[in-house]
């Protein structure tokens, strides 16, 4: 009998067709990853302009190609999320207008769930800007993310959140938005969350970890209910900006001497099983 392979999963990075693409997701292949949780870039990292919904499926489409070139020669299981993100509004209510603006985006977010609908992908992408903005331009964001919510329980899919800082108050009254919606707290997830295993989990929330520095041992420390990510934004003109690539597979080998490959077991393949609803084999 030959023991089975640990999966890695990367539950959040892009890769952009003007980037390094492929060869990043090789760079993660080669690393030890196997599964990609590939998240749709805004619009104008792949320079397209929105002014309509339906200008959305242009950005789908690429991220669903570059989906299924990366595992025709990537040799890794990708898994698609598709979305607004919360800069979008901020971007372009001063030329659309704000009510134009939520009902695009909203009209994205239908879009995105209509994908999800057809199995190509496997939840949306939302949330609300980690930088001040205008009480009205908040209220928006949430109106916009409240929207999110109740495409997710139609469609039964999970929502990654892109945020303010994750603080206990924020994350309730998230998941408190998610339970008015009709969506269970646990299909919601923190991207970009630092190691708050346990405040997450209070919540509801489910916290996708930044696998920066020290964070993975501090989540460790306090449990195993999360998810591990890079956030790499394949942006050349931003080299080393971010986590690369190859960050996950790493940081998973170089502590699993210390901690066991059991909590990874449950890090790469049930809680992202049980968050998303799929199947992670190797
Ligand atoms: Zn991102």
């Amino acid at each position: 009998m030959t023991t089975p392979t640990l999966p890695i999963l990367d539950n959040h990075m892009h890769l952009n067709p003007n980037g390094r693409c492929i060869e990043a997701a090789k760079e993660f292949a080669h690393a030890g990853g196997t599964h990609i949780v590939l998240v749709s870039l805004p619009p104008w990292s792949l320079g397209i302009s929105i002014n309509k919904p339906d200008d959305y499926r242009q950005v789908f489409d690429t991220v669903l190609k570059v989906a299924r070139r990366v595992e025709d020669e990537g040799n890794v299981k990708v898994f698609v999320i598709l979305g607004v993100h919360p800069a979008e509004l901020t971007k372009y209510y001063g030329r659309l207008g704000l009510d134009k603006t939520i009902e695009v985006m909203k009209g994205g977010l239908e879009i995105a769930s209509q994908y999800v609908g057809k199995g190509q992908a496997i939840g949306l992408k939302s949330g609300r800007p980690h930088y001040e903005v205008e009480p009205k331009l908040w209220e928006a964001s949430n109106d916009i993310m409240q929207y999110s919510f109740q495409l997710a329980k139609d469609a039964n899919c999970a929502v990654q959140l892109h945020t303010e800082s994750a603080t206990e108050e924020g994350l309730t009254e998230i998941a408190g938005i998610a339970r008015t919606a009709g969506l269970a707290p646990e299909k919601v997830i923190k991207h970009f969350s630092p190691p708050l295993i346990k405040t997450c989990e209070k919540t509801g929330i489910f916290p996708s970890v930044l696998a920066g520095e020290d964070a993975i041992e501090k989540a460790l420390a306090e449990g195993t209910r999360f998810m591990m990510e890079t956030d790499y934004i394949d942006d050349l003109t931003r080299p080393g900006s971010v986590l690369g690539p190859k960050t996950v597979p790493r940081r998973t080998k170089q502590l699993i001497p210390e901690w066991g490959e059991d909590v990874f077991w449950k890090i790469h393949k049930e809680n992202p099983e049980k968050v998303y609803g799929v199947e992670i084999n190797t």
